[in-house]
């Protein structure tokens, strides 16, 4: 169909046709159109049923169209979707507050739209922070922290840099889990480490505690702030409230976004308030950074949450679904923490095929690397669902296998 019949057919409200939507090419072509969701359930537009085991890269942690999220969506879209950050609304001071509240307290929230927008504040605020000849933001090979020019410098994939030279200055990379390398990069011109608790998009590596708790000890040391990038692991995601919370330190600030609106777009940096003072009016801005529509949705997430005692659910779901991947026998490591999980497998397995073939079999999830897949489910997911997902998986790891 050419791109002018494709446009009549919308004209006439018939449906797109994805083939000759117009989108960049920054996306591999999807296979799947989803129509519907319901908890841990997609459903494509021929209706085929599918277990969504990526909820979103870790978004949808309440699972799709949650009721109460649903309907605090509709609730405030019929109240007040936007005012700017010149005046103040009621659900984002609320948010902010619970926000504190779950970080240990005496801190401040900045609210924006994304993961690398939260990221990208927490930079500036170093920056701010650090002075004039203190600037340098220290993160960890195989981290990742966004696509905007700063967050791509921040992400400690060399061969995603490529591409996009020159860079802003005052980046630098260290090796993950290694305190040594840490302490030989601080110098002077040093504002900031930044690090995840589980390297997410870089396979899914959890920090070893002992190394955490160094990061925060050698940032006490040489007066360097330490940002943790909980955009992935927050809000529950590895069975508790943020992923640091496993290692006993607390970090001067805190990036978050994916879980925080349960899908709708809403990113918040949290600083304690002495660092957090660094920012002067006219600093940083976004426009619809927690605005009410985002910041309501929010609200109820965390209402929800906090209720639910969800992180507790993602750690028996978790324990549950690494016991039941570390059965099959064609995976050889199950790591990660709370439902933030990835199989590594036997070679010659290909994970990008595996997870090809799980979609067509019904059961999503990503090859985080070529050799591991990715689950990331809802924290509400069932121990059914867990064992129908596995199950599929086995069926699929085996003709594979055999092919
Ligand atoms: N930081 C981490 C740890 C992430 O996993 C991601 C996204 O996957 C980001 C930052 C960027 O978030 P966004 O895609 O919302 O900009």
């Amino acid at each position: 169909m050419s791109p002018l019949a494709a446009v009549h057919r919308l004209a006439t409200g018939a449906p797109a046709d994805l083939e000759h939507c117009p989108f960049m090419p920054t996306y591999a072509a999807p296979t799947v159109q989803f129509v519907r969701g319901q908890g841990t359930i997609l459903w494509d537009r021929d209706g085929n049923r599918y277990l969504d085991f990526l909820a979103g890269l870790a978004v949808v942690s309440l699972g799709h169209a949650h009721p109460e999220v649903a309907e605090a969506i509709a609730r405030q879209a019929h109240t007040l979707v936007h005012v700017s950050n010149l005046f103040a609304t009621e659900p984002a001071c609320e948010v902010a507050l619970t926000l504190d509240r779950l970080l240990g307290g005496g801190g401040q929230v900045f609210f924006c739209n994304s993961g690398a927008e939260a990221n990208e504040a927490a930079i500036k605020l170093a920056r701010k922070w650090g002075g004039r000849g203190r600037y340098a933001v220290v993160s960890a090979y195989g981290s990742f922290h966004g696509r905007t020019l700063a967050t791509l410098h921040a992400t400690g994939q060399p061969q995603k840099h490529e591409a996009f030279q020159p860079l802003p200055e005052g980046f630098r990379h260290v090796a993950w889990n290694d305190l040594g390398a840490l302490d030989d990069a601080l110098d002077s011109s040093v504002a900031a480490v930044l690090l995840e608790p589980v390297q997410g998009e870089g396979g899914v590596h959890p920090a070893d505690e002992a190394y955490f708790r160094g990061v925060r000890r050698l940032c006490d040391e040489r007066g360097v702030l330490f940002m943790v990038d909980e955009v992935q692991t927050g809000l529950g995601r590895t069975g508790r409230w943020f992923g640091h919370q496993h290692f006993d330190v607390v970090p001067d600030v805190v990036t978050m976004a994916k879980a925080l609106g349960n899908g709708m777009p809403i990113g918040a940096c949290w600083a304690r308030r002495d660092v957090a003072g660094a920012f002067e009016p006219g600093d940083h801005a976004t426009t619809y950074g927690g605005q009410p529509l985002a910041a309501a949705a929010a609200r109820a997430v965390l209402k929800v949450m906090e209720r639910e005692n969800v992180p507790a659910r993602a750690t028996t779901a978790g324990a549950q679904l690494r016991d039941r991947l570390a059965s099959l026998p064609q995976v050889r490591e199950v790591r990660g923490l709370g439902l933030l999980v990835a199989a590594e497998l036997e070679p010659p397995l290909d994970a990008r095929r595996v997870a090809a073939g799980s979609l067509r079999a019904g059961l999503v999830v990503n090859a985080v690397s070529p050799s591991a897949l990715r689950f990331a489910p809802p924290l509400m997911v069932s121990d059914g669902e867990i064992d129908e997902a596995v199950t599929i998986l086995a069926q699929v790891l085996a003709e594979e296998e055999i092919r």
